[in-house]
């Protein structure tokens, strides 16, 4: 969803490679360009003003004039102020000591708050907790039936208001939800709220009075992140109706600019907790201040490609992988079995999308299809050991023999063999960056 921005950002500061010295003026047009590319995906001009001068501040300081590569200097500052508008320090949720950790999440109708009770409650369960969902969206028809699903996809159970049993009050649905998991043992309660489609005020006095009764350990406050600067408007209002301790930004999948993301936590003072990035009960994370900022600047986001690595592969088989691939010694096979464990893993493009330099890879991610990957299946299948192995011994006669035997054209073999020999040499600069 950082695509457009990401790209400016990244193109901004590669004009700045191969400079040995930079002027007040240098700096000054990069600021603006900074400054134009924040507007254009929608931050929110405080923001933008806040972020711009600690930059030009920051650059304009010993911290640059003193530094072997000003350059550099400033692609780190800018990473670094990045991280801060997002927020620093990832946010963990905060566990109730006494459980049931009582969860509640507010925000507008549409935004995706019953989606998200379902991937937080398939979360929470992964992470070895025993979650249980309460129904409190009554003004909207099927919100009930729609967390019922929700919910047994994600194997957890529901309290729900009976039918006909005149239980029309969310608070007192919120109340009961709580007590029965109480009864029932559970240790985290995720309570679904009513949204309207704007801010209006009896929709706040409900979430205000559900706040009230069951005194939540977290209220999330959940936005679309494709509502562009609306976005700052309801997390104003809500942050001083109901109040909230933190924010999960939805449909982060979308082709939005973003600005919402990057505005948000500055702007109410509450961190970012979770991204939600699709509509499949995993299209889900823990939001990392971090790795969002270096993805943004088009370093990829490659601890997060290792963690949900390290959950499609075993331990050591990751293990062994990332060493190879810090060495530059990722053989065809290695990728081959990769790429078999990461198509379990969802649709690629997502995980492509996390890859260093992929913002500028996105007409390629486009375009990608899934019929692609079955050709480079084919292409390595058709490969001997030896050459999966030693990738340098695949000569022009090997080639033609493999792109007859996978059924595709030389230009396709060459094509992976060379892309294959940049994506190592490019894992391994990455490796040594990050300390791996
Ligand atoms: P609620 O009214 O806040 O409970 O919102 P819902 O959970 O019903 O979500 C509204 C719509 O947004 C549904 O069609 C969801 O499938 C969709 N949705 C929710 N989260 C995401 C997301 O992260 N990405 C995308 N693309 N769609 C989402």
């Amino acid at each position: 969803m950082f695509n457009t921005l990401s790209d400016r950002l990244t193109s901004v500061l590669q004009n700045l490679r191969g400079k040995g010295r930079l002027s007040e003026a240098d700096i000054d047009a990069t600021a603006r360009e900074i400054r134009v590319a924040l507007l254009e995906a929608d931050v929110a001009l405080p923001v933008v003003r806040t972020f711009i001068a600690s930059i030009k501040e920051r650059a304009k300081g010993s911290e640059v004039s003193q530094a072997l590569n000003p350059a550099q200097q400033v692609v780190k500052i800018v990473n670094e102020e990045l991280v801060g508008i997002l927020g620093g320090e990832t946010r963990r949720l905060n566990l109730a000591k006494n459980p049931p950790t009582v969860i509640m999440l507010a925000g507008l109708q549409g935004a995706g708050k019953t989606t998200l009770a379902g991937k937080l409650a398939k979360w929470l369960r992964g992470q070895g907790h025993t979650p249980m969902l309460v129904a409190c969206d009554l003004q909207r028809p099927n919100a009930v039936t729609q967390l019922q699903v929700v919910g047994e996809r994600a194997g957890v159970p529901v309290f729900a208001p009976e039918p006909g049993n005149g239980v029309g009050d969310p608070v007192e649905v919120a109340r009961r939800g709580i007590e029965e998991a109480k009864r029932a043992q559970h240790d985290v309660v995720v309570v679904d709220t009513a949204g309207r489609l704007g801010v209006d005020e009896e929709m706040m006095r409900q979430a205000i009075d559900i706040r009230a009764a069951v005194q939540p350990d977290e209220v999330l406050f959940v936005v679309d992140a494709m509502i562009g600067q609306d976005a700052v408007n309801t997390a104003t209002a809500f942050s001083e109706g109901v109040g909230f301790t933190g924010v999960v930004l939805t449909k982060l999948d979308g082709d939005a600019r973003g600005g919402a993301a990057l505005s948000v936590r500055e702007v109410t003072g509450q961190p970012i907790l979770f991204a939600s990035n699709g509509e499949k009960l995993e299209d889900f994370d823990v939001f990392h201040p971090d790795r969002m900022a270096s993805r943004i600047l088009g370093m990829g986001d490659m601890l997060t490609l290792i963690e949900q690595a390290e959950q499609a592969f075993d331990a050591d088989q990751a293990e062994a992988a990332a060493v190879k691939m810090g060495s530059g010694q990722l053989t065809l096979e290695d990728f081959l079995e990769q790429m078999l464990a990461l198509r379990k893993m969802g649709p690629i493009a997502n995980l492509l999308g996390m890859l260093p330099g992929a913002g500028q890879m996105k007409d390629q991610l486009a375009n990608l299809d899934e019929k692609h990957l079955d050709r480079v299946q084919a292409i390595i299948r058709g490969m001997t050991p030896a050459e999966r192995d030693d990738p340098k011994i695949i000569n022009a006669s090997r080639r033609l023999r493999i792109a007859n035997g996978s059924g595709v054209r030389v230009s396709d073999v060459n094509d992976l063999v060379n892309r294959f020999f940049d994506a190592r040499k490019m894992m391994s600069q990455m490796a040594g960056r990050f300390g791996l």
